[in-house]
């Protein structure tokens, strides 16, 4: 098989990773696997993978039919990704949902915590109570403790003891695909970069779907090697001689929005070298300390980085905002918010007058999942774009 060839289904795999997921999940159900569905990136994958139990991510992406039916019992104004979820609960069409024992979630936005109280009906819950002070002096312990029950809830629902050597597999596997994020977004540092944006987003979803590690590990370094090699070759995603203007995507619930935001980004000729949020480059780079003698303080220690916007004040993700957009030699920064959240929409503001102090271009969309606002959005990113192009 040529390395196109090769490449391309990997790619592939990346792609339908969600789709597959659902026969996975089903099959490991049947076969009396434990599944345990998350919606956040400060779910704690370590613990859950520890006993050998399956993480699902449970966010909704979609918007007809959850989104309609879950207003019929939610307030219309709230962030679509909370109402998405929620409908493909309560309308039964999240196969993952369906085949959870127990979903995990975490005391976020407040949107968030509120929908949990509700679900707490439909499904069996267990809400860790996450700090909003990111401090670690004031908030470490009391992080860990609720990790601790988390581990506990799960030793006693599902009858297993989950050991720290458990813990330290767990940590070391997950750091591996950690590191190996932090490596993919290296080659969009490349001038021309040598993986688009949008196939970025692919591999980052399939984090949470392709869930035989051992498998996505390996894809990935494979991924990681063929690209490499690829660019110096001179056969990336962009001619050798193509300059596309280099812009950082900033946000949350950007996987519903995937076709008018960032699809049209790079359609419109430029190139997303870097994401910046949960699941950016800022929360990959760290590994959880492997030497720590207590996994589970390593493990609550890594986790309060995560830099989101819930936190307060968010300190570290503004801190390290514009080393990001040196780093990667950035042209613009895209903020993507959804509608009514109001964390990311907030912060957004910030990041823009960090922006403009150091003379970056900066531009704020708010989209959301239903459909209408894809030709708005497109005139708004396409002048922002042609803006960059004659800098
Ligand atoms: S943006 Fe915040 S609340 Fe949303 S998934 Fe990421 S960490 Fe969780
Ligand atoms: S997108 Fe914003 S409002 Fe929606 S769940 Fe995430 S943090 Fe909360």
């Amino acid at each position: 098989m040529s390395k196109e060839q090769e490449l391309s289904e990997i790619m592939d795999e990346f792609a339908n990773a969600k789709k597959n997921a659902s026969i996975f999940v089903k099959n490991a159900s049947e076969n009396g696997d434990i599944v345990i569905g998350s919606f956040c990136q400060y779910a704690p994958m370590e613990i859950i993978n520890a006993p050998g139990f399956y993480n699902v991510l449970l966010c909704g992406f979609n918007y007809d039919p959850p989104i309609p039916l879950a207003e019929t019992e939610l307030p219309a104004n709230l962030c679509p990704l909370i109402k998405s979820s929620y409908g493909n609960i309560l309308g039964k069409t999240c196969p993952f949902a369906f085949y959870s024992d127990i979903i995990v979630g975490e005391t976020t936005c407040d949107g968030k915590k509120k929908m949990y109280e509700m679900l707490g009906k439909l499904k069996d819950m267990h809400v860790i109570h996450l700090p909003n002070v990111p401090d670690k002096e004031r908030s470490l312990s009391s992080w860990q403790a609720e990790l601790e029950l988390f581990k506990d809830a799960l030793e006693k629902r599902f009858n297993v003891t989950i050991t720290d050597e458990d813990l330290r597999k767990s940590i070391h596997t997950l750091n591996i695909e950690r590191s190996q994020t932090a490596r993919m977004y290296e080659l969009g540092k490349y001038d021309p970069p040598a993986m688009t944006g949008l196939q970025m987003r692919s591999v980052l979803t399939a984090e949470y779907f392709m869930l035989d590690k051992k498998n996505k590990i390996e894809k990935t370094e494979r991924m990681l090697q063929i690209m490499e090699e690829n660019w110096k070759e001179g056969k990336g995603p962009y001619k050798k001689d193509e300059h596309p203007v280099r812009i950082l995507v900033s946000g949350a619930g950007l996987d519903g929005v995937i076709d008018k935001t960032i699809k049209t980004i790079e359609d419109l000729g430029a190139a997303i070298v870097c994401y910046e949020g949960c699941c950016g480059i800022l929360n990959m780079r760290r590994p959880i300390d492997e030497s720590d003698p207590d996994p589970m303080h390593a493990i609550a220690d890594k986790y309060l980085e995560v830099p989101c916007a819930v936190m307060s004040p968010n300190t570290r993700r503004f801190e390290q905002f514009m080393d990001t957009v040196k780093e990667w030699n950035v042209d613009g920064v895209i903020s993507i918010t959804v509608h009514a959240c109001d964390p990311f929409d907030i912060e957004s503001k910030k990041l823009e007058d960090i922006c403009e102090e150091n003379e970056v271009p900066f531009l704020h969309v708010r989209t959301d999942y239903a459909p209408g606002d894809e030709g708005q959005l497109r005139t708004r990113i396409e002048a922002f774009i042609e803006m960059l192009e004659n800098r």
